[in-house]
């Protein structure tokens, strides 16, 4: 069936028949639809080499707020006044039922993405569970992030089959499958080299705007220029490098730029550790102090969880969720301002630059040296009956 909008967007996986009415009288019933918890990520990742990870829970956020909110409406109470929200940036936008309730607050084109979403969510979660991808997207629409729609519909049906959006660093579902599809590539390469896991993060934090987010490239490109240097020294054999940006907060917004770099090779021992973090903080551009930290993998199993660790969505649900913990509801149209701020500079700092770089034995083009499964329709088909087998896994 086809769930069309006004720019002719469709999903195809349900029948006719199943169109929920909510299309036609969206604000009847998505209000309820979406009382329902928010999924957590999926994956057992390594939690201590998470240079942005925080304690803060989906849950118990959520009830913490709801006491907040408890507590000022009790302490208002002789006055009996409660304040309608005026503007969308008056809104929680990481809540999803909080923006359904007030939808009219948002343009045609952001009502439209709400209840699509809220539709998918419902209705089609299929593979879009794992990970992140619905707290994200709500901040994502309402901040009225550019790629908006492409990750709205990111695997929805075109006449040209199946699009994902492929912006992983904040979509989980394309970041999911570049993890999977990067396992097929180097999983089977565990006997054939020693690797770990090198993580190239900066103690403290940056600021982010618009006029300083090509900054954020200086880091990256320290990390890997340091790799590349430390390979061809013969200090490590290859590398798969991918650049990622953790939000350490708001209110405010504070970023981390770091690396997390698959090493094949000897071990690095401390003095060569301590050497490619000197080469970082001697490049230009690098204001913050080098934090390395590195671990051997023992089993394949480690080996595959640190490659699908390595592409994951960025986290902007948590340190939202805390500042407005932190802070109160009267900050939050900065709050929001900072979301929209972020994810134009982040999207500006990222884009058309390589986010990951292979190096040594883990290139495919080092066809010699190179230890990795080739790329090939059969790795693409294996990747294509993982995504049908989980389909049917999320159906079942
Ligand atoms: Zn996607």
């Amino acid at each position: 069936m086809k769930i069309t909008s006004n720019k002719e967007r469709s999903f195809t996986l349900s029948t006719a028949s199943q169109i929920p009415t909510s299309i036609q009288n969206p604000e009847n019933d998505l209000r309820d639809r979406l009382c329902t918890p928010l999924s957590s990520p999926s994956f057992d990742y390594p939690a201590s080499v998470d240079p942005g990870s925080s304690s803060t829970s989906t849950s118990s956020t959520s009830s913490i707020l709801s006491n907040a909110q408890e507590t000022t409406r009790t302490s208002n109470s002789s006055a009996l006044i409660v304040q309608r929200p005026k503007f969308k940036e008056d809104l929680n936008w990481c809540d999803s039922a909080e923006m359904v309730k007030n939808l009219a607050l948002f343009d045609e084109d952001q009502q439209s993405l709400i209840r699509s979403i809220t539709i998918k969510h419902q209705d089609f979660p299929d593979d879009f569970n794992k990970g992140n991808y619905f707290e994200s997207i709500y901040p994502i629409i309402a901040s009225g992030f550019l790629s908006a729609e492409k990750i709205v519909y990111c695997g929805a049906q075109f006449s040209s089959g199946k699009r994902p959006c492929r912006l992983w660093h904040l979509c989980s579902r394309c970041a999911y499958y570049r993890g999977m599809s990067s396992t097929l590539r180097y999983g089977p390469a565990f006997n054939k080299a020693d690797f770990s896991h090198l993580t190239c993060s900066f103690d403290g934090g940056l600021p982010l705007d618009s006029t300083n987010s090509a900054d954020l490239r200086n880091y990256w490109l320290a990390n890997a220029s340091a790799v590349r240097w430390a390979f061809n020294e013969g200090l490590i054999e290859g590398a798969y490098i991918v650049h990622e940006l953790a939000i350490l907060r708001f209110l405010p917004l504070r970023v981390l730029p770091h690396s997390h770099i698959l090493v094949s090779g000897d071990a690095l021992t401390v003095d060569r550790l301590n050497t490619i973090s000197t080469y970082i903080a001697e490049t230009e551009g690098v204001d913050l102090v080098p934090s390395l930290h590195n671990r051997a993998l023992h089993t394949r199993t480690d080996l595959e969880h640190v490659i699908k660790y390595q592409t994951k969505a960025i986290k902007l649900q948590e340190p939202y969720t805390s500042a407005l913990i932190q802070c109160g509801r009267h900050r939050l149209r900065e709050l929001n301002l900072e979301m929209r701020e972020f994810l134009d500079s982040y999207s500006a700092a990222v884009g058309q630059f390589q986010k990951i770089v292979r190096i040594g034995n883990l290139k495919p083009q080092c066809q010699r040296q190179y230890i990795g499964s080739k790329v090939s329709n059969a790795a693409n088909k294996t990747v294509r009956e993982m995504r049908t087998r989980a389909s049917r896994g999320n159906r079942v």
